[in-house]
């Protein structure tokens, strides 16, 4: 494994500079571009890793994945009535298609559906971020894991945006609690930090059938763990979900934070941390070690 992972860090390391960090808050427009880390963990726990795998970094919308299966255990089949299950095509924070949808995103990662799903948790926890961040350790058998601070408030300071989408949500009544409330949660939630290391352990059961090897916990029934991994496939990549799958054909999430997870069912989860992202807000050299990846695993879903 740590040869796969030496090939990919050398055969993609040299785009290192190119892309930009996200820039819509202080905090995250300061981090370092030049970073770049992969970890893999295989079905029976076991980590590989190159690179600054063990750096902490802000994992954004990779949270909607882990709030969307606290909300799946609370909720069932149920909250499929208040969030859709179909790519968007549309830019993650997009509000225009809620108007024509009768207030029901499209699905569970673009913001509107996250925000949604953190409604959900909010009506069930009663502290849905240490909920979430409780849930995140166990996962990754890392009790050091915590939300930033900078970044949390810097979010909340800028959320106009989201908070338009959960008002007009609640106006179409598809919003139980405080909007400023739930953005609490929903942006600490994004403001957590994990390495590559803890991120390939605590994704690690969507390629083991619902089943945490570090937390041992049977985190979803294998069914709704097929579920996520769909919905990954298909709209875990922002606008470029079409060209991940031609390209790399693995469920996968990123976040504007540089992190990417990807799945391999039956065999290793994997994450790659670099800073700088693309054109659509996808880590630039995240996309390119996942497609070498794919290519020299000679795998996909498809
Ligand atoms: N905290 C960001 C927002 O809600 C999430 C950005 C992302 O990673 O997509 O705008």
């Amino acid at each position: 494994m740590l040869e796969l992972l030496e090939a990919i860090f050398d055969e993609v390391k040299p785009m290192l500079g190119e892309g930009k960090v996200a820039d819509y808050i202080p905090a995250l427009a300061s981090v370092d571009p030049h970073q770049f880390g992969i970890a893999i963990c295989d079905i029976e726990g076991r980590i590989t890793s190159i690179g600054d795998a063990d750096v902490p970094f802000s994992i954004q919308s990779i949270s909607k994945v882990f709030n969307l299966v606290l909300a799946m255990n609370h909720y069932g089949e149920d909250m499929w009535e208040r969030v859709g299950c179909e790519p968007s095509g549309l830019p993650f924070n997009s509000l225009v298609q809620l108007e024509y949808e009768d207030g029901i995103p499209r699905n569970p990662f673009i913001n509107a559906g996250a925000l949604v799903v953190s409604d959900m948790t909010q009506s069930r926890f009663a502290s849905p971020h240490i909920g979430m961040r409780d849930f995140v350790r166990r996962l990754s058998c890392n009790d050091n894991i915590f939300a930033n601070k900078v970044v949390a408030d810097s979010e909340f300071e800028h959320r106009a945006r989201n908070a338009a989408m959960a008002y007009l949500m609640k106006a179409y009544n598809n919003f139980e609690n405080e909007v400023e409330d739930v953005l609490h949660s929903y942006f600490n939630n994004c403001a957590l930090e994990m390495s590559c290391v803890d991120l390939a352990r605590a994704t690690n059961f969507l390629a083991n059938r619902g089943y945490s090897i570090c937390a041992d916990e049977q985190v979803l029934s294998p069914d709704q763990n097929r579920q996520v991994n769909a919905l990954l496939a298909t709209s875990g990549m922002y606008d470029e979900a079409g060209s991940f799958a031609f390209k790399v054909g693995l469920p996968g999430k990123s976040g504007v934070g540089g992190g990417v997870i990807a799945v391999v069912p039956g065999r290793f989860s994997i994450c790659v941390f670099s800073p700088a992202l693309n054109a659509v807000g996808n880590s630039h050299l995240g996309v390119a070690a996942l497609t070498s990846l794919s290519k020299r695993i000679n795998w996909s879903v498809y």
